[in-house]
């Protein structure tokens, strides 16, 4: 959506948001699709755990659309620039954060450059390179530096009108539903976390918040969304202004965000639910102090239940995200876990086994241990204690007699939603991670 409102302000340009997931198409389908519109550019993201899933694709689209110019960009697409562009027979990638050089790529091409010829685009009159932009071109490969966005506020607001937000939404929200992205970048240690747009944080400020939220409200009818930022609340004094400038919003809204324990406590909980917010996922990960240190979290468990003490009493719903499978996580571990998040009452929880992602401080901690292939992608510790803790969590935790009960309101009031949410949830359970028709629950 971010890029559809980059190709909307370059003359000329006429972009087409083709989200295969949410609107249920197979890869005939999207073939197909893209054939229709008989695209000069096809610009795709390349997810992690599918990785050698979009590869296959990106083969068979090149095949199918042999003139089309094919670019791509991702967290392994940045990493793996030479890799991933001799694999898929693309034809370049937006390596980081695509805004600006996408922008460039395209205002150089509607200068001139027709189907693959892409000398346009590395090099203007000057012969300046085009910054972020690694290229494969008769078998010879330049590559690119990771880009960042200087400045969120000059960004314009993503594109809404290049979605249905009727096929959007998550557990108990209605439509019509979107996402707003209002940071990038995460500046905590987490060893594991890949961080897909560094560590620098840069922000937008609340007054631009708060006006793409109303643009979308106003425009799109939207009344539910979530702020998809990794730690919404990673700047108190800029979480309340945005939360006092939602709260002169004049229509209903309910939303949900991402925090993690040492950013969010009673005060932050109350502005964010006086300013419509209905849940907030909060990364929990163990309830054992030796495997948040392992982690590099950051933080004394002691010291901050007091603040998830305090959301758990504001009243919003609090989603406890945990990871299992840490190398040094034993039995007692484990239910140290599972023990705080019964404490928590915690409304839904999200249980993940640690992976240790490329490019992280942990994949070099423990590079002795790890299995690790691009093509066929792998990626997983070789001896990995607990793999089939993840199921076991949410066995132990959903199927308490308290807990049913607890959900037996959800039920009365979002009869549908609770099945089909029942439904997802024993299918999720016995499926395994790398499962394609896995669903993520939250
Ligand atoms: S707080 Fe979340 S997004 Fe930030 S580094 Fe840790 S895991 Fe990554």
């Amino acid at each position: 959506m971010f890029l559809s409102a980059q190709a909307r302000q370059v003359d000329g340009c006429e972009p087409r948001l083709l989200d295969c997931i949410a609107e249920r198409l197979d890869p005939e389908a999207a073939i197909r699709q893209a054939q229709a519109f008989a695209p000069d550019i096809v610009v795709s993201i390349m997810a992690i755990e599918y990785f050698d899933n979009d590869v296959e694709f990106l083969k068979r689209l090149r095949a199918e659309l042999p003139e089309v110019l094919i670019g791509v960009f991702g967290h392994l697409p940045s990493h793996y620039q030479r890799e991933t562009l001799a694999a898929t027979g693309a034809d370049f990638v937006l390596v980081g954060e695509p805004d600006l050089s996408f922008r460039e790529l395209l205002e150089r091409r509607t200068a001139g450059g027709t189907g693959r010829i892409i000398e346009n685009e590395v090099t203007d009159d000057k012969k300046r390179p085009l910054e972020g932009v690694a290229v494969m071109r008769d078998g010879a490969f330049t590559g690119a530096g990771f880009q960042r966005s200087p400045e969120l506020d000059e960004l314009p607001f993503a594109d809404q009108s290049a979605i249905d937000h009727s096929l959007y939404s998550e557990p108990f929200f209605g439509h019509p539903y979107t996402t707003f992205q209002s940071t990038r970048g995460c500046p905590f240690p987490c060893s594991y976390c890949v961080r897909s747009f560094g560590r620098k944080c840069v922000m937008a400020s609340a007054e631009h918040v708060v006006s793409e939220v109303a643009a979308a409200v106003e425009q799109h009818g939207i009344k539910y969304f979530r702020f998809m930022d990794d730690t919404f609340t990673a700047s108190r004094r800029r979480v309340l202004e945005i939360c006092e400038g939602l709260r002169r919003l004049d229509k209903p809204i309910s939303w949900s965000c991402l925090s993690r324990p040492n950013t969010i406590d009673g005060e932050i909980a109350e502005a964010l639910r006086s300013a419509g917010c209905k849940r907030v996922y909060v990364g929990i990960e163990s309830g054992s102090q030796k495997v948040i240190d392992y982690l590099k979290r950051g933080y004394e468990l002691e010291k901050v239940m007091d603040n998830l003490r305090q959301v758990r009493a504001s009243g919003l719903e609090m989603v406890g995200w945990f990871i299992v499978g840490a190398p040094v996580e034993t039995p007692e571990d484990f239910e140290m876990s599972l023990k705080l998040a019964r404490e928590l009452k915690l409304e839904f929880i999200a249980v993940s086994t640690l992976v240790p992602y490329p490019n992280t401080e942990l994949y070099e901690l423990e590079a002795e241990n790890i299995d690790f292939s691009l093509l066929p992608y792998v990626c997983q510790f070789k001896d990995q204690a607990g793999t089939e803790r993840e199921a076991e969590f949410y066995r132990r935790y959903c199927l308490r007699p308290s807990y049913l009960m607890g959900k037996l309101g959800h039920l009365v009031r979002h009869t549908g939603e609770t099945v089909r949410a029942s439904r997802d949830f024993l299918s999720y359970v016995v499926a395994s991670r790398r499962d394609f028709k896995r669903k993520d629950l939250l």
